[in-house]
């Protein structure tokens, strides 16, 4: 099974809507930072909306990176993503575990707690990156991205993002994103808003064998949309490298690498996005402190 992304118009143009299959790639997260259930959950939809919203950058070396800080146990999420839609996502207390809902749910916004920010920084090219944020709404993070895109974009955007976790791992994971250009009418709009309102859940459709495709048709309830497959399957992905990570090092200043080579003697540092282990001995210690202004 592969990710999968396409992007489809509908009603002549006037709405757009993206639609994800990241089972892969939140699956991929839940081994990698060994997560529970509710945070596999959690990252997962990061992840999922992390992935659309990459596939808006323009260019080669853009990135988008999502940010949650609340006060739920989880405390912090990262999600980075590229134009490709690859990402990559940190959290910062993989084993939370809650019980679930009164319904069964797995109870998310508890995990991330209601209480914090969420913000997204745009780094495409210019001198400073932009930067927006947003208070949560309810720590389910659909709705708190609609909240950003209504407050911040200021473009009326519907939300799904949905991951089945089992005993085994994940199930199905997946999301859309819809929006309304400025042409689109108040019928379009109702017409869409009636159509959300009974959709089931996406993580659902998926796990009952619906296409993309299917699934934009039952969004909008228009069968002549038009789709755009995304060729590359975005994956998770890091781009770590040693000498990123030295630069890291080096920042940290000569008085505390000293304090490290007169202790340790030596130094591991860990991607705490693919948990990828860097290995720094004194020598490589020393050469970074000359390094070092
Ligand atoms: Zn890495």
């Amino acid at each position: 099974m592969q990710n999968r992304m396409i992007k489809c118009l509908a009603y002549e143009g006037k709405v757009s809507i993206k639609c994800i299959d990241s089972t892969n790639i939140v699956e991929e997260a839940r081994k990698i930072h060994d997560l529970s259930p509710v945070t596999t959950a959690a990252l997962g939809r990061m992840l999922t909306i992390g992935s659309l919203m990459g596939s808006n950058l323009k260019e080669d070396d853009d990135q988008i990176t999502l940010q949650i800080k609340s006060n739920g146990p989880i405390d912090t999420m990262i999600v980075v993503a590229d134009r490709y839609a690859n990402v990559k996502g940190y959290i910062k207390n993989p084993n939370v575990d809650i019980p679930l809902k009164s319904n069964g749910k797995l109870d998310v916004s508890t995990a991330v707690g209601k209480d914090g920010m969420l913000y997204i920084i745009k780094d495409i090219g210019l001198k400073d990156p932009y930067v927006g944020l947003t208070k949560l709404v309810s720590g389910e993070i659909a709705e708190d991205f609609t909240e950003y895109f209504a407050k911040s974009e200021q473009i009326p955007t519907a939300i799904a993002l949905g991951v089945l976790v089992d005993k085994n791992g994940v199930k199905r994971a997946g999301g859309y994103i819809v929006q309304l250009m400025p042409d689109a009418t108040d019928q379009d709009i109702s017409k869409l808003e009636e159509n959300l309102r009974v959709i089931p859940p996406i993580s659902k459709l998926l796990e009952d064998g619906k296409s993309l495709e299917e699934i934009a048709e039952l969004i909008c309830g228009d069968d002549k949309l038009l789709v755009f497959d995304y060729a590359t399957p975005p994956v998770y992905k890091c781009d770590c490298e040693k000498s990123r990570i030295e630069k890291g090092l080096i920042s940290i200043g000569a008085k505390e690498l000293d304090n490290i080579i007169n202790t340790d003697g030596r130094a591991e540092v860990v991607c705490r996005f693919c948990k990828k282990a860097y290995e720094f001995s004194k020598e490589d210690l020393e050469r970074l402190k000359n390094e070092c202004k």
